[in-house]
């Protein structure tokens, strides 16, 4: 679960830490970040921190975001679209992705078996689990997807 509080805190005193400069922009940025779903792309980031803080440019967006990143406070993903895209990570919680193909949409998983499965695969091969990431990709079906063109059905013909 996110704690938005908890985390802004964590990232004042990483930027102080380090003698950054904690700046209004940086805030707006970071909150918004936080308050969100994750899963955000640089662009929607700055879309959302200009509300705030309309001063907010993209490139504020951009250094911020790998600040973040590098304190462990966000993770970054790059799905097969292309951008890459930003969530909190809270540690010790662990989820995989599910995307749509044809409207984007990003749905999370998080199944036992999978990772159980995965570490046997991993120790059949010789390899310890130090991090992994999965990735489905498909059409959504449930409820249908927005952006799937009129008569064609989700099994691909
Ligand atoms: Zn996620
Ligand atoms: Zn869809």
């Amino acid at each position: 679960m996110s704690q938005p509080s908890t985390q802004m805190e964590q990232f004042r005193s990483w930027l102080a830490e380090r003698g950054l400069k904690v700046t209004r922009q940086r805030e707006a940025i970071a909150e918004v970040f936080f308050g969100s779903g994750g899963h955000l792309s640089l662009e929607e980031l700055l879309e959302l921190a200009k509300e705030q803080q309309p001063s907010v440019g993209y490139a504020t967006v951009y250094r911020t975001m790998k600040i973040l990143a590098e304190s462990g406070l966000a993770s970054e993903h790059k799905f097969a679209e292309g951008n890459v895209r930003y969530e909190p990570s809270v540690e010790g919680e662990h989820h995989d992705h599910l995307i749509c193909v044809t409207c984007g949409k990003i749905l999370e998983y998080e199944d036992e078996r999978v990772e159980r499965l995965q570490e046997e695969v991993a120790r059949k091969h010789g390899l310890r689990v130090v991090s992994h990431r999965h990735e489905i990709y498909g059409e959504c079906v449930r409820p249908a997807c927005p952006d799937r063109p009129p008569g064609r059905h989700a099994n691909g013909d």
